[in-house]
């Protein structure tokens, strides 16, 4: 049992009313696999420049991610720069350095190739295409996309997501890509294009799911200090996928989780995320425990509990 994910690594500037973090591990494959490395072994697939460090190597390794995916080219590694407002719900993306990422082409290693699992970080829909012609019949297949791509290349995203059992994007994002303002009926278009399950997520407002069965919602865990929202969705789509991975189980479970286990997946997601705020790029779930992220989830389990049974 293992998941393949493909996307950016890369150095981030941070800016908040809090502080700054200046080129600090990020990217939408670092967080994701992190995360999901709590629940199942990870193969990694990016591209960093000569510039990535061994410390960064180290943080992965430590995590038990598999590199052999990471391929490092000549040129700096991708750099992008945020700043947060005040009440750190919107933020301004000050500068993207693509840098080696421009020519980053997904080469998905022989042994990744049987992965059971899929989760396709927010890259060109025609690459995230390419990744899924290299893998041989993967069980449960996820997927990230923003406006960029949504604006940019709309019929090639649709024909990517006709292959994507789980859509994972903001409101903003689900309202762009259906062109619906209300977000249920935005999930009905969104549904019919491919994904059966869809995944809306609103921030600090938590998310929103929709299956066959209906929706479900989670808030975002309550805390006292929220740092750095820098990678919260990525990282929510990390406990969420690795935990459907880890309770799909072996092979014969059926090919797309029931309700139940999405359910508690998204809470999964939703603990992980929580944690990923505390502090700057990956420091707090770099520093994490498995006896940590159960505690929160039976905290988080009453926080939404509101009926005894
Ligand atoms: P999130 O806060 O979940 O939107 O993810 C933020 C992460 O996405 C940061 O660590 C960035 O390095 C990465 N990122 C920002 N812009 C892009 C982009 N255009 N393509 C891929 N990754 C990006």
């Amino acid at each position: 049992m293992s998941i393949l994910v493909v996307g950016s690594v890369a150095y981030d500037t941070v800016e908040t009313p809090f502080g700054r973090a200046e080129r600090v591990l990020g990217g939408s494959a670092s967080f994701f696999a992190v995360a999901a490395s709590f629940f199942v072994p990870v193969n990694l697939v990016g591209v960093v420049g000569r510039d990535f460090g061994e410390k960064q190597l180290a943080a992965f390794r430590g995590r038990g991610i598999d590199l052999e995916g990471l391929e490092r080219m000549d040129g700096e590694t991708f750099h992008w720069q945020g700043k947060y407002s005040y009440d750190l719900n919107s933020r301004e993306t000050v500068c993207t350095e693509l840098n080696v990422f421009e020519f980053f082409k997904p080469k998905i290693p022989v042994r990744y190739q049987q992965s059971e699992h899929v989760f396709l970080g927010n890259i060109d829909p025609v690459l995230q295409r390419e990744v899924l012609d290299q893998v041989e019949r993967p069980r449960l297949v996820a997927c990230d996309t923003m406006n960029f791509w949504i604006e940019g290349k709309p019929g090639e995203l649709k024909r990517t997501l006709e292959r994507v059992d789980v859509l994972l994007i903001n409101d903003a994002e689900a309202r762009q890509l259906s062109g619906e303002w209300n977000i249920v009926k935005a999930a009905r278009a969104i549904r019919a294009l491919g994904p059966r399950t869809l995944i809306v997520k609103k921030g600090e407002h938590g998310v929103l799911m929709f299956t066959e069965d209906g929706s479900f919602a989670a808030p975002a865990y309550p805390l006292e200090e929220v740092f750095d929202p820098t990678g919260a969705g990525d990282t929510f789509a990390g406990g969420f996928v690795g935990y459907l991975a880890s309770a799909l189980g072996p092979t014969e479970a059926p090919p797309h989780p029931d309700d139940v286990v999405l359910r508690r997946a998204v809470v999964m997601g939703s603990t992980l995320a929580s944690f990923c705020v505390e502090a700057f790029s990956l420091d707090r779930l770099l520093r994490l425990t498995r006896t940590e992220i159960d505690e929160r989830y039976r905290l988080f389990k009453r926080l939404t509990h509101f009926e005894s049974v």
